[in-house]
């Protein structure tokens, strides 16, 4: 897996201090479990967070963010020791047909993206809604050559790339790559031509659509 894009500083930074919403603490588990680079960003998050609360007074974080936290986590692989990425393969295939991030297993109980159930929203387009009330998460699977509406984001959002890809004015999105996107950004994801996309969403806050027609997809697609 040729990881391209990643997460940012600050994101790394709140998951490493507990402060991110359990929707968007789940695609970054997703991604760090397959990507060695954000796996060695966040270690050395973790240690300038340790460094700062030894200073610092620190906003506790919420019991159920704790909860939601500590169950997604409870099963993340070992830190690596060496310094050096993991080989592409030893790294955790994202494809459909096999397993699931464990973060994600963790959380549906299921181990397959074949047992995941799809809700059909549009013509091409399914969902699947992900059972966290900290933020809102779900799947997408969007057909081979599809867009999805221009959108902005009132806040926050995270997207996983797990089967196929997209592009948009910020560039190509392959499996494994992560669209770390706050609320400046307007874009219209279109999905590769050759295969579905499937990607994994976590967000703070809802997407804004623009124009009449997302703004009547808006209540049909039910983001
Ligand atoms: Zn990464």
């Amino acid at each position: 897996m040729n990881v391209e894009h990643h997460l940012q500083a600050e994101t790394l930074a709140a998951y490493a201090a507990g402060s991110l919403p359990a929707a968007m603490a789940l695609v970054v588990a997703c991604h760090t479990e397959a990507c060695a680079h954000c796996r060695n960003e966040l270690r050395h998050a973790e240690a300038l967070g340790g460094q700062m609360l030894e200073r610092l007074p620190v906003k506790p974080v919420s019991t159920s963010a704790r909860q939601a936290m500590l169950s997604m986590l409870d099963n993340q692989p070992e830190p690596a020791t060496s310094p050096r990425p993991a080989p592409a393969a030893q790294q955790a295939p994202l494809n459909e047909g096999v397993l699931l991030p464990r973060a994600l297993k963790n959380l549906l109980q299921i181990d397959h993206y074949n047992q995941l159930k799809w809700r059909k929203l549009a013509p091409g387009i399914e969902k699947v809604e992900l059972p966290l009330t900290e933020g809102r998460s779900f799947m997408l699977r969007i057909g081979a050559g599809l867009a999805m509406p221009v959108h902005t984001h009132k806040a926050s959002e995270l997207t996983l790339i797990m089967q196929g890809g997209y592009h948009d004015a910020l560039g190509s999105f392959n499996v494994g790559d992560i669209a770390d996107l706050d609320g400046s950004v307007e874009h219209q994801p279109v999905a590769f031509d050759d295969e579905p996309c499937i990607c994994l969403a976590g967000m703070d806050g809802g997407l804004k659509f623009r124009g009449l027609i997302p703004t009547l997809m808006k209540p049909f697609i039910g983001l």
